[in-house]
């Protein structure tokens, strides 16, 4: 353990679905981690709850191999898991709750986390049991994971109903991209450095991109996601998120509600995209056969046990955020499934210089950009231009100031769950949404589904393995710029 890394009180965390694909595959190999790095404290207690019949042991065993697989050793790994626990529960049906209820009152002193990570239409039924059965206690907290509904009536409703519970401090809504190193590296970069903040404008910033690429399909989770899609998966929550950070004016602290405050303005700043504006400013894609990373694979439709969809699984659109800072400074987002490669970053792509003295023999003259990359390798890369090494004539090239962050640091970087985790636990909320951020990103989001619902277009097709529909390039070429490619 390292100083930063401060210890934290005795804690109960309950993973409401302790048996589901991310409680597994992401929220155990977290806690164990920090288990590791001796910062669960003796006497904390991690339950798993879902429907599935399992003891103790049964379920202990059902996340050994994901445990090993995030390097643990197998002492480690047992040692770990003497911490772990099972309780089969429905969030639907009373059957079990005292039992539980009882179990959970064993340790009243104990922070208590109640981890929500099932489909959100529980969220109402566990919340509504877990207030009944008294176990919201001062020192309680309630994760809320994503989507926290489909538009914002939904949305609104399951925060009434958590809010019938949880009061909002105790209401953790959790986007794991704002735990990524990247993200909080840009709080670092913006607000440490002198150098950034005063170019950090429409007078010097061209326009950013942000881009959020995924080579996979939608593979078993066809169901839950044709209900979403593109912008409900990902843009409203993830990567407005992420357009906050970079465009938020300098908070006064990292108080949990400065930082807060400071997104909301972005949010309630953005320009509106409805029926009059949409068929210009926004793309819709849904990816057919293709190939990804070598192999051929299925497009979207026959992916579908239906086989019938206007679901889009590709969406790129033009931001603008009305006011001084970024007017006339778009922000071009795009994300999808089934792109080449596996890529999320920001890219601030700063104004030409104002008049080149160099003549054509130099080359071009490229913009500076700060690109911020979230995934794969997390780091950040400054392009420069410079002299071409060596006699002749004057060359110009565009270099970057490379630092990536594993090569800097020599370490693997933590998963963003291990440090959100400790973060509920330790009761800071600045890394996570607030209710009225959440209803001011549906309120921008809903007329853009709403106006594509009106407009009864199909998403256009894009071959899987490739950037998307190509009205996608032309939404950004049409402004005279091009989509980043490959960090550059
Ligand atoms: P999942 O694999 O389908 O797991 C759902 C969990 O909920 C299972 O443990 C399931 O176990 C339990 N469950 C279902 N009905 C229940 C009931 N009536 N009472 C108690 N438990 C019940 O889903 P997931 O992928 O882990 O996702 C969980 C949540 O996280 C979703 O909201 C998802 O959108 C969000 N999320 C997931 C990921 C990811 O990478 N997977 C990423 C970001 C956000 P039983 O069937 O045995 O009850």
């Amino acid at each position: 353990m390292t100083a930063s890394q401060a210890q934290v009180e005795a804690f109960d965390l309950v993973i409401f679905g302790g048996t589901g694909d991310l409680a597994i595959r992401k929220l155990l190999p977290a806690l164990f981690h920090r288990f590791v790095d001796g910062q669960i404290p003796a006497g904390s207690r991690i339950i798993g709850v879902a429907r599935e019949s399992l003891d103790d042991d049964g379920y202990r065993s059902s996340l050994r191999t994901a445990l090993h697989e995030a390097g643990g050793t197998k002492a480690k790994v047992d040692a770990f898991l003497k911490q772990v626990g099972y309780r089969p529960l429905d969030a639907r049906k009373d059957e079990g709750w005292d039992a539980f209820a009882a179990l959970i009152g064993e340790q009243s002193e104990h922070v208590r986390v109640f981890y929500l990570s099932t489909s959100p239409e529980l969220f109402v039924d566990i919340c509504a049991r877990l207030g009944h059965h008294g176990l919201n206690h001062g020192k309680s907290r309630v994760v809320l994971e994503k989507p926290i509904g489909r538009d914002l009536a939904s949305a609104n409703q399951i925060n009434d109903a958590v809010g019938r519970v949880f009061a909002e401090s105790q209401t953790f809504r959790i986007d794991h991209y704002l735990g990524k190193e990247t993200v909080q590296n840009l709080l670092a970069l913006r607000f440490g450095n002198a150098l950034f903040e005063p170019l950090w404008n429409a007078e010097h910033i061209d326009h950013v991109q942000i881009t959020v690429a995924e080579t996979l399909g939608v593979g078993h989770r066809g169901a839950y996601y044709d209900r979403a899609g593109a912008l409900r998966d990902m843009l409203q929550n993830h990567m407005l998120q992420l357009l906050c950070m970079v465009a938020m004016e300098p908070p006064s602290s990292l108080a949990p509600d400065a930082v807060r405050d400071e997104k909301l303005k972005v949010l309630r700043s953005l320009k509106a995209i409805d029926e009059t504006n949409a068929a210009q400013v926004t793309v819709r894609g849904q990816y057919r056969a293709g190939a990804s990373e070598g192999q051929s694979v299925p497009g979207y439709l026959d992916e579908l046990a239906g086989g019938k969809s206007n679901t889009e699984t590709f969406v790129a659109l033009k931001a603008e955020i009305q006011n001084w800072r970024w007017a006339g400074v778009p922000f071009y987002l795009r994300t999808g499934k089934r792109l080449p490669s596996r890529v999320s970053e920001i890219v601030v792509v700063f104004k030409p210089v104002p008049h080149s003295i160099f003549g054509a023999s130099a080359g071009p003259l490229a913009q500076n950009r700060l690109v911020l990359r979230l995934q794969p390798d997390e780091g950040v890369k400054l392009w420069l231009t410079i002299k071409h090494p060596g006699p002749g004539g004057l060359r110009l090239r565009h270099v970057p100031l490379d630092m990536s962050f594993a090569e800097a640091f020599g370490v693997q970087q933590p998963d963003a769950y291990e440090r959100l985790l400790l973060d509920v636990v330790r009761g800071n909320p600045t890394l996570f949404m607030r209710r009225d951020e959440v209803e001011a990103a549906w309120r921008w989001a809903d007329p853009i589904l709403a106006a594509w619902s009106a407009s009864g277009e199909a998403p256009r097709p894009y071959t899987a393995g490739s950037w998307g529909p190509s009205a996608a390039v032309a939404l950004i070429e049409r402004d005279g710029r091009t989509w980043s490619e490959d960090g550059e």
